[in-house]
């Protein structure tokens, strides 16, 4: 397996347990060794037709004398020949070998031939062929041997057992002199080319070829189904060595907290090219799993799938970055997202809701986008690890219900970064045979995100804080800009990192091959780190800096300053943006809206109880009860509503107050405690005003009465129900829902 350069990367022994390097048809014969195996062996090579009749009649003569095989005379031709057939040396084989050393000069020039000699050729023990030998013998290519190197190569293949270690090498030394001493002669070295090789010690033992990217090199032997051949791989090495070396380092650190494995994968985001593989800590790790390829190992995505929801949701209209999202407690069924600090904002931007990987506005943007249609896009992209249905992952699919590996990853990053268009990576180079890369799932050309989408995606993630040392990074004006998103998985069993920019793309996994969870594991603290350990020893091309803005695919919208939605008559501050352009418009602002008061504002007036001219329109925003209590705990105070007049007949008073959980129409199921009791529901409603008190009523039954926190628990037998609530000022909410009873604890999503 080479590098993306030809350096050797790994080399595997064939079958028959040699070092033996596949046919090369390309690869030239160094001249100095050339010259010193045809004056050793076949001095008239190049002028005889593949047999020396001199040498033969000679041999025939002596063999006689003898009464046994004592002459080769064999010439590069024969002994081709005699390698192929491996028959023993009779004088009847002899014969056979000259016919068809003979035909062998008919079929193949002379270079041809004396190729074939030297890849084939034994140089002892189980090295095969002169660029195996080069490599364990001396530790460099065949173009860089020495005279005496070459010398002693050229000697090996007539006496391969010479060189065997437990032998002395006083007998390789004479033959190598005696061959340097012949080259001497017919002038081909000169006199202190001469006497400096002869000093050169011989052989210093066997050295082993470079052992890189273990995991990419198995992988690929697998696919290749063991034929003997050159696998040229896109691996730059010098990074792979780097990279191999930088993980274990890091691994180092924090096998100290338990966390054992990492893995990374390094993509040249230009063209695809995978440049670095790094499937584990340490090949050699056995106590820890070092052989298992964590590039491959598919493991929970934690939030690291989330830009491709947003980015999803850009194309179809929900949102632009600028646009606020819903972030309350939310309940699907007995489902309820949770923010990793547990806290809500009630409204937060889209673009910090992705930065801050917030969970509630995420799954809420899921259940608005729809599962299966998500679902569809990560097959269709070759996230190869979907077992399930979009069904049974359900909505927790955003927040790392479903697996993918490190590769799913650099190919979902890499069309993200290539404007939607989703392609395959490759490994080995395309001049090569391209079998293996063919083999890969994703087949699409298909966009399928707009360019703006993407681009937009991309800003969002640019300005992620960096961990460590790196969190002032926009300080220095000299760093180089990543777009980049980490993810903890849940119950902490794995740290993701990805990030991106025009040249490069790095993905890196942190966690246990056990599954084993750890409190110290977390993405930006994790893998993070050493994303930007990467990313900070890749070279940069300032060409290259950040992604063009696409503004061929955007158009200008004037949306709501505040809400980041399309303005309305009623949204006091427009401003104008580039946007994505798209099939459904992004809807209207749905917080501003005009109402109609008395002229000193102090209370809300209709067309049945306005008295004459008396009355007059304002703009307010107005938020949803349940966003405007958290917006409220934030201490963001949004407009008062004036309430409306209360000598009214008609209107029945501003909402204040909202049931949040149940949902209407919620199906719920209630499973069992350990002990075999129903677990209780708890009934959450929030309200404006802080110091009123609800009432409780579950089906007419009086249930409770809560100030502050308004949260209600009890236990409800299977069918529907009516939850209501009622403020002290006599306002009004309820909720209708249905209860199941699950009989045993399996339920579990
Ligand atoms: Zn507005
Ligand atoms: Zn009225």
């Amino acid at each position: 397996m080479l590098a993306e350069d030809g350096e050797i990367l790994r080399v595997f022994l064939n079958s028959q347990e040699q070092w033996y390097f596949p046919p090369d048809p390309e690869k030239q014969i160094p001249l100095k060794l050339q010259k010193a195996l045809l004056t050793y062996e076949d001095r008239h090579f190049y002028r005889h037709f593949g047999v020396n009749p001199g040498a033969i009649v000679r041999a025939i003569k002596q063999n006689i004398d003898h009464h046994k095989i004592i002459s080769g005379a064999s010439t590069i031709n024969m002994q081709v020949t005699r390698m192929m057939r491996h028959k023993p040396r009779t004088l009847v084989n002899k014969i056979i070998e000259i016919g068809l050393a003979v035909r062998l000069e008919v079929y193949y020039p002379k270079d041809e031939i004396l190729r074939i000699y030297l890849e084939n050729a034994p140089f002892g023990g189980n090295i095969i062929g002169y660029q195996t030998a080069s490599y364990k013998y001396f530790n460099k290519p065949p173009e860089q041997l020495t005279w005496s190197e070459a010398a002693t190569l050229a000697v090996l293949p007539n006496a391969p057992g010479i060189i065997a270690p437990q032998i002395d090498h006083s007998r390789l030394i004479a033959k190598r002199n005696m061959l340097l001493k012949q080259l001497l002669t017919e002038s081909v070295i000169d006199e202190e080319t001469y006497t400096t090789a002869c000093l050169e010690t011989v052989i210093e033992g066997t050295y082993d070829f470079p052992f890189l990217a273990p995991h990419l090199a198995e992988n690929l032997k697998r696919k290749t189904a063991g034929e003997s051949e050159f696998i040229h791989t896109t691996i730059d090495n010098q990074a792979q060595e780097y990279l191999e070396y930088l993980v274990q380092d890091h691994l180092k650190f924090l096998k100290s907290q338990g966390i054992k494995n990492g893995a990374i994968l390094v993509v040249d985001n230009k063209n695809g090219e995978i440049r670095a593989y790094v499937g584990s800590q340490d090949f050699f790790d056995s106590v820890n799993g070092g052989q298992v390829d964590g590039v491959a190992a598919p493991r929970s995505s934690g939030s690291i799938l989330k830009p491709f929801l947003y980015a999803l949701a850009m194309d179809h209209g929900l949102l632009i970055p600028q646009s606020v999202l819903v972030d309350i407690p939310t309940y699907y069924g007995s489902y309820s997202p949770a923010n990793a600090n547990n806290t809500y904002d009630g409204l937060v931007t889209a673009n910090d809701a992705l930065i801050r990987s917030l969970n509630v506005p995420a799954v809420r943007l899921l259940k608005e986008y729809g599962i299966a249609p998500f679902y569809q896009f990560l097959k269709k992209v070759g996230v190869s690890h979907l077992y399930m249905s979009a069904d049974e992952y359900g909505l927790p699919l955003i927040l790392g219900g479903a697996e993918v590996s490190l590769a799913d990853l650099a190919v979902l990053y890499h069309g993200l970064s290539h404007g939607g268009i989703f392609t395959p990576l490759n490994v080995i180079q395309s001049d090569n045979d391209n079998e293996v890369s063919a083999k890969s799932p994703i087949h699409t050309q298909e966009r399928l995100f707009s360019e703006s989408a993407c681009y937009l995606t991309l800003e969002i993630l640019r300005e992620l804080k960096r961990p460590g040392a790196e969190y002032y990074w926009h300080q220095y004006q000299n760093q180089w800009p990543i777009a980049w998103k980490t993810g903890t998985s849940y119950g902490q069993r794995d740290a993701w990192a990805v990030g991106v920019s025009p040249q490069w793309l790095i993905a890196v996994w942190i966690g246990n091959f056990t599954g084993e969870p750890n409190t110290n594991l977390a993405g930006a603290k994790s893998a993070g780190t050493l994303l930007f350990d990467v990313y900070n020893y890749l070279p940069k091309d300032a060409e290259k800096c950040w992604f063009e803005t696409p503004y061929w695919d955007m158009e200008e919208i004037e949306i709501c300053t505040e809400t980041g939605y399309i303005a309305s008559e009623a949204c006091p501050h427009h401003k104008t943006i580039y946007a994505p352009i798209t099939k459904n418009p992004l809807k209207r602002c749905p917080y501003h809206h005009s109402i109609c008061v008395t002229l000193d504002n102090e209370y809300q007036v209709c067309s049945r109880c306005w008295e004459g001219e008396g009355h007059k329109n304002i703009n307010v925003i107005e938020y949803p009860p349940g966003v405007a209590y958290y917006l409220q705990l934030r201490g963001n105070y949004p407009d008062r509503i004036p309430s409306h007049n209360p000598d009214c007949q008609y209107f029945a008073g501003n909402k204040s107050m909202e049931i949040i959980y149940p949902d209407q129409d919620a199906y719920i199921w209630i499973p069992r405690d350990y002990d075999g009791n129903y677990q209780k529901i708890t009934f959450k409603a929030v309200h404006l005003h802080p110091d009123i008190k609800i009432y409780w009523y579950l089906d007419d039954l009086f249930l409770g009465v809560t100030e502050k926190h308004h949260t209600v628990a009890c236990t409800a037998e299977k069918g529907w129900h009516e939850l209501q609530i009622v403020d002290a000022d006599g306002q009004r909410d309820q909720k209708k829902f249905y209860i199941e009873i699950k009989s045993n604890l399996s339920y579990q999503k």
